[in-house]
């Protein structure tokens, strides 16, 4: 067969792809596919779609027959590009009649009959999931088992499932049709709900709520620790906080800061409002003490840790007001809400020594287990547990639904009430999998 040149090999519209691809990672553009789990070094859609799709369809100079002229070809190659600069732009990525144009290129250039294309290193996916997008056949793989289940999960689940109605018990009443993987959205959403709601049986108490000036309680949303360090002046011997900026809420129209209040060897923060540009009492050079101004260098705070000497402070609350975030002082009904048991039982590994890319082994912290606080450790235990009375629960459902019961596991190919609670699951997992991962890596120090 004779070799025809592509599109990609000739030229391609790289501005267009460019803006597309940089538009992609802003923030607020609605759901897209990397939520699913973090993975490093993501690609973004636009450029794996342009690349795979410029790879299928012909540059024109390959058809001397239909383009004899150099001014032809050129023509022709800015209609292809016009549908190349379409095809990757963000809101028209499930767009149908765009894919179609799209997909008719490639089967024109292919003879109707399109490769199949295997991405051997898939990672974060972009490069299968844009291929399915274009109607091909699909492949991937990874050494790395996450990798493996994000493709999974984007890739070879939902097709399975599609055109399916949930089948959890509320969806009765919503009835209306379900179209692509609606049904199977539905219960994830459904189902997560329920697990969240069982955690809250089951250590909702652990979360106190807070009490702002004025006596009205609010929800917390999140507790601010800093680890500490005592001061090595004798003289001083402060318990000093190690605090990147003392401004802990940088938004337009509210800024408030954290300010010291110096209690003997301790300090307590009260929270103003406004702008503070002191800067905080650590950075990359090292730290101060936050009473006497003493400098501290690591190796000092990194001995204290491997002494496991360091410890931490709760600095502030972050609360939901009625209009919008509050923050709220540090007390100490909050510190003690915090010091709850380990779990009875949960997975542990020392973690990998690798300073340079994860550094908190150097300041004592070996552990998977360390990076967490206890209530962090029963929290993600317990909605791990959860997982499988959630995979239970889904069975009896799936069962009393309309869906075949095969019997058979989604690994083995199954697409019964089994296969299907197993499916939900593991979007299920990413979720709790995506709190551990974010937890860990708050937990890296400078
Ligand atoms: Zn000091």
């Amino acid at each position: 067969m004779e070799y025809k040149k592509k599109l990609i090999e000739v030229a391609l519209p790289l501005e267009a792809i460019n803006e597309a691809s940089a538009y992609e990672k802003m923030p607020g553009i609605g759901p897209h596919p990397r939520g699913i789990h973090l993975w490093w070094a993501r690609r973004p859609l636009a450029a794996a779609r342009a690349v795979i799709w410029s790879s299928l369809v012909d540059d024109p100079s390959s058809h001397p027959d239909q383009f004899p002229t150099e001014e032809a070809q050129n023509q022709e190659r800015q209609r292809l590009f016009a549908i190349l600069e379409k095809l990757v732009k963000w809101k028209n990525s499930n767009d149908p009649e765009i894919l179609a144009e799209a997909k008719a290129e490639i089967m024109k250039s292919t003879c109707g009959n399109p490769p199949a294309l295997l991405d051997p290193f898939a990672g974060g996916g972009a490069i299968p999931l844009e291929a399915q997008r274009l109607g091909l056949e699909a492949h991937a793989s990874d050494l790395n088992p996450v990798a493996v289940m994000i493709n999974k999960a984007m890739i070879e689940i939902p097709p399975k499932f599609a055109g399916q109605p949930p089948v959890n018990p509320n969806s009765n009443l919503i009835g209306g049709m379900w179209a692509g993987v609606t049904g199977l959205a539905e219960d994830v959403r459904y189902y997560g709900e329920w697990m969240k709601n069982e955690a809250f049986k089951r250590i909702g108490h652990l979360y106190p709520k807070v009490k702002d000036e004025h006596g009205q309680t609010h929800t917390v949303i999140a507790w601010i620790w800093a680890r500490t360090v005592k001061c090595p002046n004798p003289a001083c011997g402060c318990e000093m906080p190690l605090i990147h900026s003392f401004e802990i809420a940088k938004k337009k129209g509210k800024t408030v800061y954290l300010s010291p209040v110096f209690e003997d060897k301790k300090v307590r923060f009260t929270i103003k409002d406004g702008k503070n540009k002191d800067d905080g009492t650590v950075n990359r050079k090292g730290a101060s003490c936050i009473k006497c101004g003493t400098p501290v260098g690591f190796p000092y705070i990194r001995d204290e840790g491997k002494a496991k000497r360091m410890k931490k402070q709760l600095i502030a609350i972050v609360a939901e007001g009625r209009k919008g975030r509050i923050y709220i002082e540090a007390n100490d009904e909050h510190v003690f809400a915090a010091e709850v048991q380990k779990p009875s039982e949960y997975p542990d590994a020392q973690l990998p020594y690798n300073p340079r890319n994860f550094n908190t082994a150097i300041y004592g912290l070996e552990n998977f287990s360390e990076l967490f606080t206890n209530r962090q450790l029963v929290a993600l235990s317990t909605f791990s547990d959860l997982l499988s009375d959630t995979l239970k629960k889904i069975i009896d459902d799936a069962k009393t639904s309309d869906i075949e019961d095969d019997q058979l596991s989604l690994s083995d190919g199954g697409k019964g009430a089994l296969a299907y609670a197993q499916a939900i699951c593991t979007y299920l997992a990413f979720a709790v999998s995506s709190v551990a991962l974010k937890l860990i890596l708050k937990s890296q120090m400078r």
